[in-house]
Protein backbone atom coordinates (compact mmCIF):
# COMPACT_ATOMS: atom_id res chain seq x y z
CA UNK A 1 0.00 0.00 0.00
CA UNK A 2 1.93 3.75 -1.02
CA UNK A 3 2.66 5.29 2.26
CA UNK A 4 0.23 8.03 1.75
CA UNK A 5 -2.80 5.90 1.83
CA UNK A 6 -1.24 4.32 5.40
CA UNK A 7 -1.15 7.87 6.45
CA UNK A 8 -4.73 9.36 5.34
CA UNK A 9 -6.35 5.98 6.86
CA UNK A 10 -4.58 6.48 10.17
CA UNK A 11 -5.12 9.98 10.38
CA UNK A 12 -8.97 8.79 9.34
CA UNK A 13 -8.31 6.11 12.33
CA UNK A 14 -7.28 8.77 14.57
CA UNK A 15 -10.45 10.94 13.86
CA UNK A 16 -8.10 13.93 12.62
CA UNK A 17 -10.01 15.61 9.74
CA UNK A 18 -8.28 16.55 6.54
CA UNK A 19 -8.49 16.95 3.06
CA UNK A 20 -6.89 15.97 -0.56
CA UNK A 21 -8.87 18.08 -3.03
CA UNK A 22 -6.91 20.17 -5.05
CA UNK A 23 -8.34 23.57 -3.54
CA UNK A 24 -6.90 22.88 -0.30
CA UNK A 25 -3.86 21.37 -1.51
CA UNK A 26 -3.47 24.80 -3.61
CA UNK A 27 -4.27 26.73 -0.73
CA UNK A 28 -1.58 25.10 1.43
CA UNK A 29 0.94 25.25 -0.59
CA UNK A 30 2.20 28.82 -0.44
CA UNK A 31 2.77 31.83 1.70
CA UNK A 32 3.02 35.44 0.81
CA UNK A 33 5.88 34.48 -1.00
CA UNK A 34 4.03 32.71 -3.55
CA UNK A 35 6.16 29.78 -3.86
CA UNK A 36 3.93 27.01 -4.48
CA UNK A 37 4.74 23.07 -3.90
CA UNK A 38 1.45 20.97 -3.04
CA UNK A 39 1.24 19.22 -0.19
CA UNK A 40 -0.31 15.87 -0.33
CA UNK A 41 -2.60 16.04 2.97
CA UNK A 42 -3.58 19.57 4.68
CA UNK A 43 -4.61 18.56 8.22
CA UNK A 44 -7.27 20.39 10.27
CA UNK A 45 -5.80 20.38 13.95
CA UNK A 46 -9.17 21.34 16.25
CA UNK A 47 -7.21 20.99 19.47
CA UNK A 48 -3.74 19.71 20.65
CA UNK A 49 -4.61 16.42 20.66
CA UNK A 50 -5.17 16.49 17.11
CA UNK A 51 -1.56 17.81 16.67
CA UNK A 52 -0.26 15.36 18.52
CA UNK A 53 -1.69 12.33 16.79
CA UNK A 54 -0.57 13.72 13.33
CA UNK A 55 3.15 14.36 14.41
CA UNK A 56 2.71 10.27 16.08
CA UNK A 57 1.47 9.35 12.71
CA UNK A 58 3.99 11.08 10.80
CA UNK A 59 6.96 9.79 13.22
CA UNK A 60 5.71 6.28 12.38
CA UNK A 61 5.20 6.91 8.35
CA UNK A 62 8.80 9.13 8.32
CA UNK A 63 5.84 11.67 6.64
CA UNK A 64 7.20 15.12 6.44
CA UNK A 65 5.07 18.14 8.05
CA UNK A 66 4.71 21.63 7.50
CA UNK A 67 3.05 23.53 10.32
CA UNK A 68 0.43 26.40 8.95
CA UNK A 69 -0.68 29.40 11.19
CA UNK A 70 -1.93 31.40 8.72
CA UNK A 71 0.58 31.65 5.64
CA UNK A 72 1.41 35.43 5.63
CA UNK A 73 5.18 34.29 6.00
CA UNK A 74 7.16 35.85 3.89
CA UNK A 75 10.31 33.43 3.54
CA UNK A 76 8.16 30.08 2.71
CA UNK A 77 8.45 28.87 6.54
CA UNK A 78 5.22 26.69 6.33
CA UNK A 79 5.66 26.19 2.60
CA UNK A 80 5.39 21.84 1.74
CA UNK A 81 8.57 22.24 -0.25
CA UNK A 82 9.26 18.32 0.38
CA UNK A 83 4.88 17.67 -0.09
CA UNK A 84 3.88 15.54 2.93
CA UNK A 85 1.37 16.87 5.37
CA UNK A 86 0.63 20.36 5.88
CA UNK A 87 -0.55 20.73 9.80
CA UNK A 88 -2.84 23.68 9.74
CA UNK A 89 -3.35 25.05 13.19
CA UNK A 90 -6.55 28.14 12.12
CA UNK A 91 -9.04 26.52 14.55
CA UNK A 92 -6.98 26.56 17.25
CA UNK A 93 -8.37 29.44 18.28
CA UNK A 94 -9.49 30.63 21.62
CA UNK A 95 -8.83 33.48 23.64
CA UNK A 96 -9.04 33.95 27.12
CA UNK A 97 -8.22 37.01 29.09
CA UNK A 98 -6.90 37.19 32.42
CA UNK A 99 -6.83 40.50 34.15
CA UNK A 100 -5.38 40.11 37.15
CA UNK A 101 -2.25 38.57 35.71
CA UNK A 102 -2.59 40.79 32.97
CA UNK A 103 -2.37 37.16 30.54
CA UNK A 104 -4.04 36.45 27.03
CA UNK A 105 -4.30 32.57 27.17
CA UNK A 106 -4.70 31.85 23.40
CA UNK A 107 -4.76 28.99 20.60
CA UNK A 108 -1.47 29.04 18.59
CA UNK A 109 -4.63 29.78 15.42
CA UNK A 110 -5.78 32.93 16.99
CA UNK A 111 -5.22 36.09 15.04
CA UNK A 112 -3.26 38.57 16.50
CA UNK A 113 -5.32 41.38 16.02
CA UNK A 114 -8.38 39.40 17.79
CA UNK A 115 -6.00 38.98 20.81
CA UNK A 116 -5.18 42.52 21.50
CA UNK A 117 -9.43 43.65 20.64
CA UNK A 118 -9.86 40.71 23.33
CA UNK A 119 -7.80 42.76 25.94
CA UNK A 120 -9.08 46.18 24.77
CA UNK A 121 -12.73 44.79 26.91
CA UNK A 122 -10.27 45.18 30.43
CA UNK A 123 -8.09 48.20 29.30
CA UNK A 124 -5.72 46.11 27.99
CA UNK A 125 -3.41 45.37 25.22
CA UNK A 126 -0.97 42.89 23.24
CA UNK A 127 1.62 45.22 21.68
CA UNK A 128 3.14 43.42 18.90
CA UNK A 129 1.66 44.25 16.30
CA UNK A 130 2.61 43.22 12.58
CA UNK A 131 1.58 44.87 9.49
CA UNK A 132 -0.19 41.76 8.78
CA UNK A 133 -1.39 41.55 12.22
CA UNK A 134 -5.44 40.98 11.01
CA UNK A 135 -4.35 38.02 9.31
CA UNK A 136 -1.28 36.42 10.68
CA UNK A 137 -1.70 33.75 13.85
CA UNK A 138 0.12 34.01 17.36
CA UNK A 139 1.83 30.78 16.76
CA UNK A 140 3.03 32.03 13.51
CA UNK A 141 4.04 35.47 15.15
CA UNK A 142 6.11 33.39 17.80
CA UNK A 143 7.49 31.15 15.63
CA UNK A 144 9.07 34.10 13.52
CA UNK A 145 9.74 36.47 16.05
CA UNK A 146 7.55 38.53 14.88
CA UNK A 147 8.10 42.36 15.54
CA UNK A 148 6.25 45.24 14.43
CA UNK A 149 5.22 49.42 14.30
CA UNK A 150 5.47 48.85 17.97
CA UNK A 151 8.42 46.64 18.01
CA UNK A 152 10.66 50.23 19.40
CA UNK A 153 9.25 50.74 22.35
CA UNK A 154 7.57 47.37 23.13
CA UNK A 155 9.63 44.72 22.04
CA UNK A 156 9.07 41.53 19.31
CA UNK A 157 6.95 38.31 20.54
CA UNK A 158 9.58 37.14 22.15
CA UNK A 159 9.46 40.04 24.75
CA UNK A 160 5.42 39.53 25.51
CA UNK A 161 4.80 35.87 25.52
CA UNK A 162 5.28 34.45 29.01
CA UNK A 163 4.95 30.81 27.98
CA UNK A 164 4.01 27.84 25.63
CA UNK A 165 2.59 24.39 25.43
CA UNK A 166 4.48 22.92 22.74
CA UNK A 167 3.68 19.76 21.01
CA UNK A 168 6.99 17.63 20.26
CA UNK A 169 7.65 16.29 16.81
CA UNK A 170 7.29 12.66 18.49
CA UNK A 171 3.64 13.87 19.83
CA UNK A 172 4.42 14.59 23.29
CA UNK A 173 3.46 17.73 24.56
CA UNK A 174 5.81 19.64 26.88
CA UNK A 175 4.66 23.03 28.90
CA UNK A 176 7.68 25.57 28.62
CA UNK A 177 7.90 28.63 31.07
CA UNK A 178 4.85 29.44 33.38
CA UNK A 179 2.40 32.18 32.79
CA UNK A 180 3.52 34.12 35.56
CA UNK A 181 6.03 37.72 36.05
CA UNK A 182 8.86 35.94 37.13
CA UNK A 183 10.08 32.58 36.35
CA UNK A 184 14.19 31.09 37.01
CA UNK A 185 13.29 27.75 37.43
CA UNK A 186 15.89 26.37 35.42
CA UNK A 187 16.93 27.00 31.80
CA UNK A 188 13.27 28.50 29.84
CA UNK A 189 12.77 26.49 26.89
CA UNK A 190 10.47 28.89 25.85
CA UNK A 191 13.01 31.17 24.23
CA UNK A 192 14.46 28.14 22.01
CA UNK A 193 10.97 27.76 20.10
CA UNK A 194 10.59 31.61 19.45
CA UNK A 195 12.22 32.00 16.22
CA UNK A 196 12.62 28.13 15.83
CA UNK A 197 9.96 28.60 12.62
CA UNK A 198 8.12 25.31 13.48
CA UNK A 199 11.05 22.95 12.99
CA UNK A 200 11.52 22.00 16.62
CA UNK A 201 7.98 21.88 17.59
CA UNK A 202 4.26 22.97 17.39
CA UNK A 203 3.14 25.78 19.78
CA UNK A 204 -0.63 24.61 20.06
CA UNK A 205 -0.87 27.14 23.32
CA UNK A 206 0.21 30.35 24.74
CA UNK A 207 0.47 32.88 27.67
CA UNK A 208 1.04 36.56 26.18
CA UNK A 209 1.74 39.61 28.19
CA UNK A 210 -1.14 42.33 28.09
CA UNK A 211 0.02 45.72 28.71
CA UNK A 212 -2.46 48.71 30.00
CA UNK A 213 -4.03 50.30 27.18
CA UNK A 214 -2.52 53.63 26.65
CA UNK A 215 -5.18 56.55 27.07
CA UNK A 216 -3.71 58.60 24.25
CA UNK A 217 -2.02 58.83 20.76
CA UNK A 218 -0.03 61.53 18.87
CA UNK A 219 1.34 61.02 15.28
CA UNK A 220 3.87 63.66 14.03
CA UNK A 221 5.86 63.61 10.58
CA UNK A 222 8.93 65.39 9.03
CA UNK A 223 9.74 65.49 5.31
CA UNK A 224 13.19 65.92 4.40
CA UNK A 225 15.27 66.53 0.95
CA UNK A 226 16.28 63.49 0.39
CA UNK A 227 17.71 60.35 1.70
CA UNK A 228 20.87 61.15 4.04
CA UNK A 229 19.04 64.56 5.77
CA UNK A 230 16.10 61.58 6.60
CA UNK A 231 18.89 58.97 7.69
CA UNK A 232 20.45 62.01 10.00
CA UNK A 233 16.63 62.78 11.22
CA UNK A 234 16.10 59.36 12.63
CA UNK A 235 19.86 59.57 14.16
CA UNK A 236 18.43 62.55 16.16
CA UNK A 237 15.20 61.66 17.26
CA UNK A 238 17.66 58.02 18.50
CA UNK A 239 20.05 59.87 20.29
CA UNK A 240 17.22 62.33 21.67
CA UNK A 241 15.36 61.43 25.34
CA UNK A 242 12.05 60.33 23.63
CA UNK A 243 10.64 56.97 22.79
CA UNK A 244 8.33 56.89 20.10
CA UNK A 245 6.67 53.63 20.12
CA UNK A 246 6.23 54.11 16.14
CA UNK A 247 9.23 55.21 13.64
CA UNK A 248 8.82 54.68 10.48
CA UNK A 249 11.10 55.73 7.45
CA UNK A 250 10.04 55.76 3.70
CA UNK A 251 13.37 56.88 1.51
CA UNK A 252 12.99 58.90 -1.36
CA UNK A 253 12.09 56.62 -4.25
CA UNK A 254 9.38 54.79 -2.07
CA UNK A 255 7.74 58.09 -1.25
CA UNK A 256 7.88 59.25 -4.94
CA UNK A 257 5.74 56.52 -5.74
CA UNK A 258 3.26 57.17 -2.56
CA UNK A 259 3.24 60.60 -4.09
CA UNK A 260 2.28 60.19 -7.88
CA UNK A 261 -0.54 57.52 -6.86
CA UNK A 262 -1.74 59.79 -4.01
CA UNK A 263 -1.70 63.09 -4.81
CA UNK A 264 -4.56 63.76 -2.34
CA UNK A 265 -1.64 63.45 0.35
CA UNK A 266 0.08 66.65 -1.07
CA UNK A 267 3.67 65.09 -0.94
CA UNK A 268 6.62 67.26 -2.00
CA UNK A 269 8.76 65.99 -4.90
CA UNK A 270 12.22 64.77 -3.45
CA UNK A 271 11.48 64.30 0.02
CA UNK A 272 11.94 61.25 2.25
CA UNK A 273 10.26 60.88 5.29
CA UNK A 274 9.68 59.76 8.85
CA UNK A 275 6.21 59.14 10.71
CA UNK A 276 6.44 59.00 14.55
CA UNK A 277 3.49 57.65 16.51
CA UNK A 278 3.82 58.40 20.52
CA UNK A 279 1.33 57.08 23.41
CA UNK A 280 0.66 56.67 26.79
CA UNK A 281 -1.18 59.72 29.05
CA UNK A 282 -2.66 62.63 27.16
CA UNK A 283 0.58 64.96 28.73
CA UNK A 284 3.26 62.09 27.77
CA UNK A 285 1.75 61.52 23.97
CA UNK A 286 1.46 64.83 23.61
CA UNK A 287 4.58 65.59 25.10
CA UNK A 288 6.60 63.09 23.03
CA UNK A 289 5.13 64.28 19.60
CA UNK A 290 6.32 68.02 21.01
CA UNK A 291 10.11 67.18 21.26
CA UNK A 292 9.93 65.09 18.35
CA UNK A 293 8.65 68.31 16.22
CA UNK A 294 11.37 70.42 18.35
CA UNK A 295 14.25 68.25 17.68
CA UNK A 296 13.38 68.30 13.84
CA UNK A 297 12.55 71.67 13.55
CA UNK A 298 14.81 72.16 10.71
CA UNK A 299 13.08 69.75 8.50
CA UNK A 300 9.72 71.05 9.15
CA UNK A 301 8.21 68.63 11.36
CA UNK A 302 4.41 68.53 12.47
CA UNK A 303 2.47 67.57 14.98
CA UNK A 304 -1.17 66.18 13.81
CA UNK A 305 -3.92 68.14 15.00
CA UNK A 306 -6.73 65.97 14.72
CA UNK A 307 -7.91 62.70 14.46
CA UNK A 308 -8.14 63.13 10.36
CA UNK A 309 -4.56 64.86 9.98
CA UNK A 310 -3.21 61.70 11.80
CA UNK A 311 -4.52 59.27 9.58
CA UNK A 312 -3.45 61.09 6.42
CA UNK A 313 -0.06 61.13 7.69
CA UNK A 314 -0.51 57.12 8.24
CA UNK A 315 -1.45 56.92 5.02
CA UNK A 316 1.70 57.98 3.85
CA UNK A 317 3.31 54.85 5.35
CA UNK A 318 0.39 52.44 4.59
CA UNK A 319 0.78 52.90 1.05
CA UNK A 320 4.42 52.35 0.48
CA UNK A 321 4.14 48.43 0.23
CA UNK A 322 1.66 48.71 -2.63
CA UNK A 323 2.86 52.27 -3.99
CA UNK A 324 5.95 50.57 -5.32
CA UNK A 325 4.97 48.96 -7.86
CA UNK A 326 5.07 52.04 -9.95
CA UNK A 327 8.57 51.15 -10.33
CA UNK A 328 7.73 47.36 -12.00
CA UNK A 329 5.38 44.53 -11.55
CA UNK A 330 7.79 42.21 -9.79
CA UNK A 331 10.41 42.64 -6.62
CA UNK A 332 12.95 40.61 -4.69
CA UNK A 333 13.02 41.76 -1.08
CA UNK A 334 14.63 41.48 2.50
CA UNK A 335 13.56 42.54 5.78
CA UNK A 336 17.50 43.42 7.24
CA UNK A 337 18.24 44.72 10.25
CA UNK A 338 21.55 47.39 10.41
CA UNK A 339 23.85 48.52 13.35
CA UNK A 340 22.62 51.99 13.44
CA UNK A 341 26.34 53.52 12.73
CA UNK A 342 26.02 51.39 9.28
CA UNK A 343 22.66 52.90 7.93
CA UNK A 344 23.75 55.96 5.75
CA UNK A 345 27.15 53.72 4.53
CA UNK A 346 24.68 50.65 3.64
CA UNK A 347 21.91 52.41 1.67
CA UNK A 348 24.63 54.70 -0.48
CA UNK A 349 26.26 50.49 -1.14
CA UNK A 350 22.77 49.75 -1.85
CA UNK A 351 21.42 53.24 -4.08
CA UNK A 352 24.44 52.72 -5.58
CA UNK A 353 23.93 48.97 -6.79
CA UNK A 354 20.41 49.70 -7.63
CA UNK A 355 22.24 52.42 -10.46
CA UNK A 356 24.79 49.74 -11.35
CA UNK A 357 21.94 46.85 -12.06
CA UNK A 358 19.49 49.49 -13.62
CA UNK A 359 16.97 48.96 -11.06
CA UNK A 360 14.39 50.36 -8.61
CA UNK A 361 15.39 50.26 -5.01
CA UNK A 362 12.98 51.73 -2.90
CA UNK A 363 13.23 51.11 0.85
CA UNK A 364 10.86 51.56 3.90
CA UNK A 365 11.16 50.40 7.40
CA UNK A 366 11.06 49.97 11.09
CA UNK A 367 13.79 53.08 11.76
CA UNK A 368 13.73 52.93 15.46
CA UNK A 369 15.06 49.16 15.16
CA UNK A 370 17.26 49.94 12.30
CA UNK A 371 14.72 47.05 10.62
CA UNK A 372 14.67 48.25 6.73
CA UNK A 373 12.73 46.55 3.93
CA UNK A 374 14.72 46.68 0.75
CA UNK A 375 13.26 46.08 -2.87
CA UNK A 376 15.01 45.42 -5.66
CA UNK A 377 12.16 46.44 -8.52
CA UNK A 378 11.73 44.85 -11.79
CA UNK A 379 9.16 44.25 -14.21
CA UNK A 380 9.06 40.07 -15.31
CA UNK A 381 8.76 40.28 -18.95
CA UNK A 382 12.43 42.26 -18.91
CA UNK A 383 15.01 39.92 -19.98
CA UNK A 384 17.43 38.79 -16.88
CA UNK A 385 16.02 41.56 -15.05
CA UNK A 386 14.87 38.76 -11.97
CA UNK A 387 18.19 37.79 -12.48
CA UNK A 388 20.01 41.21 -12.09
CA UNK A 389 17.38 41.88 -8.88
CA UNK A 390 18.55 38.28 -7.24
CA UNK A 391 22.63 38.74 -7.48
CA UNK A 392 22.02 42.37 -6.35
CA UNK A 393 20.13 41.40 -3.22
CA UNK A 394 23.20 38.91 -2.77
CA UNK A 395 25.27 41.45 -2.35
CA UNK A 396 23.12 43.48 -0.51
CA UNK A 397 22.70 40.81 1.96
CA UNK A 398 26.47 40.13 2.42
CA UNK A 399 27.31 43.40 2.60
CA UNK A 400 24.73 43.36 5.69
CA UNK A 401 26.26 40.87 7.41
CA UNK A 402 30.06 42.11 6.80
CA UNK A 403 28.48 45.14 8.47
CA UNK A 404 27.39 43.53 11.36
CA UNK A 405 23.75 43.21 10.19
CA UNK A 406 21.24 40.38 10.12
CA UNK A 407 19.62 38.89 7.27
CA UNK A 408 16.42 39.52 8.50
CA UNK A 409 15.00 41.03 11.85
CA UNK A 410 11.58 39.87 11.84
CA UNK A 411 10.12 37.14 8.62
CA UNK A 412 12.80 34.42 9.23
CA UNK A 413 14.48 32.51 7.33
CA UNK A 414 12.44 29.70 5.91
CA UNK A 415 13.86 27.72 2.98
CA UNK A 416 13.89 31.16 0.51
CA UNK A 417 16.92 32.93 2.76
CA UNK A 418 18.52 29.79 4.14
CA UNK A 419 21.34 29.80 1.81
CA UNK A 420 22.34 33.16 3.84
CA UNK A 421 23.00 30.93 7.44
CA UNK A 422 26.54 30.02 6.11
CA UNK A 423 27.19 33.52 5.61
CA UNK A 424 25.53 34.83 9.14
CA UNK A 425 26.37 31.99 11.68
CA UNK A 426 29.97 30.25 12.56
CA UNK A 427 30.20 26.58 11.72
CA UNK A 428 30.09 25.96 15.30
CA UNK A 429 26.56 28.41 16.17
CA UNK A 430 25.65 26.30 12.86
CA UNK A 431 26.46 23.06 14.08
CA UNK A 432 25.10 23.65 17.61
CA UNK A 433 22.03 24.68 15.75
CA UNK A 434 21.71 21.60 13.85
CA UNK A 435 22.45 19.43 17.10
CA UNK A 436 19.22 21.20 18.46
CA UNK A 437 16.94 20.03 15.58
CA UNK A 438 18.55 16.42 15.86
CA UNK A 439 17.83 16.68 19.21
CA UNK A 440 14.29 17.46 18.84
CA UNK A 441 13.56 15.77 15.62
CA UNK A 442 15.71 13.18 14.94
CA UNK A 443 13.55 11.81 11.67
CA UNK A 444 13.60 15.30 10.53
CA UNK A 445 9.65 15.27 10.05
CA UNK A 446 9.04 19.02 11.22
CA UNK A 447 9.30 21.46 8.03
CA UNK A 448 12.61 19.51 6.60
CA UNK A 449 14.72 21.76 4.41
CA UNK A 450 13.90 24.89 5.88
CA UNK A 451 17.20 27.16 7.92
CA UNK A 452 19.33 24.67 8.22
CA UNK A 453 19.85 23.06 4.81
CA UNK A 454 20.47 26.04 2.33
CA UNK A 455 18.01 25.99 -0.62
CA UNK A 456 19.01 27.46 -3.81
CA UNK A 457 15.82 29.02 -4.95
CA UNK A 458 17.04 30.60 -8.13
CA UNK A 459 15.20 28.39 -10.59
CA UNK A 460 12.36 28.92 -8.49
CA UNK A 461 9.79 31.57 -9.95
CA UNK A 462 6.84 33.20 -7.81
CA UNK A 463 3.27 32.41 -9.12
CA UNK A 464 1.85 35.58 -9.98
CA UNK A 465 -1.25 36.68 -10.21
CA UNK A 466 -2.86 34.90 -6.73
CA UNK A 467 -4.64 37.51 -4.57
CA UNK A 468 -4.03 36.34 -1.12
CA UNK A 469 -6.48 38.05 1.31
CA UNK A 470 -4.25 40.26 2.40
CA UNK A 471 -3.30 42.10 -0.42
C1 LIG B 1 1.20 42.34 4.30
C2 LIG B 1 2.15 41.70 5.27
C3 LIG B 1 2.75 42.48 6.24
C4 LIG B 1 3.64 41.90 7.16
N1 LIG B 1 4.18 42.68 8.13
C5 LIG B 1 4.96 42.11 9.08
C6 LIG B 1 5.47 42.91 10.15
O1 LIG B 1 5.23 44.11 10.25
N2 LIG B 1 6.24 42.28 11.07
C7 LIG B 1 6.51 40.95 11.00
O2 LIG B 1 7.19 40.43 11.88
N3 LIG B 1 6.05 40.19 9.98
C8 LIG B 1 5.28 40.72 9.04
N4 LIG B 1 4.78 39.94 8.02
C9 LIG B 1 5.17 38.52 7.93
C10 LIG B 1 4.21 37.54 8.61
O3 LIG B 1 2.93 38.09 8.78
C11 LIG B 1 4.77 37.09 9.95
O4 LIG B 1 5.95 36.35 9.74
C12 LIG B 1 3.80 36.24 10.79
O5 LIG B 1 4.39 36.03 12.05
C13 LIG B 1 3.46 34.90 10.17
O6 LIG B 1 2.33 34.37 10.84
P1 LIG B 1 1.43 33.26 10.13
O7 LIG B 1 0.42 32.79 11.11
O8 LIG B 1 0.90 33.76 8.86
O9 LIG B 1 2.52 32.13 9.90
P2 LIG B 1 2.74 31.19 8.64
O10 LIG B 1 3.06 31.99 7.44
O11 LIG B 1 1.63 30.23 8.54
O12 LIG B 1 4.06 30.44 9.12
C14 LIG B 1 5.25 31.15 9.34
C15 LIG B 1 6.25 30.22 10.04
O13 LIG B 1 5.77 29.89 11.34
C16 LIG B 1 5.63 28.47 11.47
N5 LIG B 1 4.44 28.25 12.30
C17 LIG B 1 3.18 28.73 12.10
N6 LIG B 1 2.39 28.37 13.11
C18 LIG B 1 3.15 27.64 13.96
C19 LIG B 1 2.89 26.97 15.19
N7 LIG B 1 1.69 26.98 15.75
N8 LIG B 1 3.90 26.30 15.78
C20 LIG B 1 5.14 26.27 15.23
N9 LIG B 1 5.44 26.88 14.07
C21 LIG B 1 4.46 27.55 13.45
C22 LIG B 1 5.50 27.95 10.06
O14 LIG B 1 5.89 26.60 9.96
C23 LIG B 1 6.43 28.89 9.32
O15 LIG B 1 7.76 28.48 9.48
C24 LIG B 1 3.93 40.51 7.07
C25 LIG B 1 3.32 39.73 6.09
C26 LIG B 1 2.44 40.32 5.20
C27 LIG B 1 1.77 39.44 4.18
Amino acid sequence: MPILTKVSGALREAGVEFCTDAKSLFSASLDHARYSFLPDIVAYANGPDDVSQVLKIANRFGTPVSVRGSGTGCAGGCVPTTGGIVLDLHRINFIEIDPLSRIAHVGAGAITADVDKAAWAHGLFYAPDPSSHKYSSIGGNIACNAGGLRALKYGCTRENLAALSVCLPNGETVKCGLPLRKFSAGPNLRDLFVGSEGTLGVVTEAWLRLLPLPKARRAAISFFNGDDEGFKGVEKILLSEITPCVLEFMDSETLECVRRRNPQLQIAPGKSALLAEFDGTESEAEEGARRFVEILSDYGARMAKSEKEAEEFWQVRRKSSQAMYELGDSKVNQDIVLPFREVCGFFKFFKGLGRELNLATPVFGHAGDGNYHIHFMYYAAEKNARERALAGMEKAIFKTIELGGAVSGEHGIGFLKSKYMPAQHSDCELSLMKEIKKLFDPKNILNPGKIYSVSDISGLQPLRGVKLPWD
